[in-house]
């Protein structure tokens, strides 16, 4: 599978000079199964770079997953080409605990908030599908776990050929009031290939952020060195955080953990998994 992130900011696009490096579309990911199918997970910002690259390819089916319907991980869909194309055909998968994923998605597209078209009025043939705790799309295996978060939301694991990815975002790691203790962590992500997790807060900054629904960058390592985890990459940037801070960020843990391959989420970045 070839995974692309497309937007690794959290809570609210940003756009300035010191954020470049690491880019400023919230939370999108890309991934292309070994069998063709095309699944998109979350439509932040990043969502709006994807569209015109999979007209060109006439990709017209594809699967896209909802984590949860904060804004920053369902802005981006109003503007994604392909849901104003009439042979697209969007796969939409999302928890429905507290609201469903067609109301959710009719909310954002409603005046005053947005113009002319509403979710309804959409070309695309929009498909409603339901996510549990297994799926399967093409050569793809998903497995799924209910983060610590505010509002319900889903943690995914993509495994395909004997490689796995785990792709945590917002997600609180250590907090006695979410539904899901930190050894099913552990569990859920064990010797994964790449473990993509939540790092927004400073520890200096998380002490006034308890129950906020993120994590810092030392918790996500206690995950990495209990689960086995080799490779890593912090997302979910805080948007106030620069692209030095994140540099730094990284540097210090790096030399702290000498085998694990730790990096931060870029805009842009694509890794290819054999
Ligand atoms: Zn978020
Ligand atoms: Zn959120």
């Amino acid at each position: 599978m070839v995974v692309k992130l497309l937007g690794t900011r959290g809570s609210v696009p940003v756009s300035n000079l010191q954020t470049r490096k690491y880019g400023g579309n919230t939370t999108c990911l890309y991934i292309k199964a070994n069998s063709g199918e095309t699944i998109i997970v979350d439509a932040g910002t990043g969502i709006r770079e994807l569209g015109p690259s999979l007209l060109r390819d006439r990709v017209n089916t594809m699967h896209l997953i909802f984590t949860h319907y904060h804004w920053d991980h369902m802005q981006g869909l109003p503007f994604f080409a392909p849901i104003f194309q009439s042979d697209s055909i969007i796969n939409i998968y999302g928890p429905k605990k507290e609201v469903t994923v067609k109301r959710a998605l009719s909310y954002q597209m409603t005046k005053p908030y947005f113009p002319t078209v509403s979710w309804s009025d959409v070309p695309s043939k929009i498909v409603y599908k339901t996510i549990n705790n297994k799926l399967k799309i093409g050569s793809i295996k998903i497995r799924t776990i209910v983060n610590n978060h505010p509002n319900y939301t889903l943690g995914l694991k993509f495994i395909e050929n004997n490689k796995s990815i785990a792709f945590l975002t917002d997600n609180e790691l250590f907090t006695k009031d979410g539904p899901t203790p930190y050894k099913k962590f552990i569990t859920f992500v064990k010797n994964a290939d790449l473990l993509i997790h939540d790092a927004q807060y400073s520890d200096q900054v998380y002490e006034f952020k308890l129950g906020w629904g993120h994590s810092t960058p030392s918790q996500v390592m206690k995950l990495v060195e209990d689960a086995g985890i080799r490779e890593v990459l912090l997302t979910h940037h805080d948007p106030y955080h620069s692209d030095k801070f994140i540099d730094n960020t990284v540097k210090e843990l790096s030399k702290k953990f000498l085998d694990v391959n730790i990096k931060a989420a870029a805009d842009g970045k694509t890794i290819t998994f054999k």
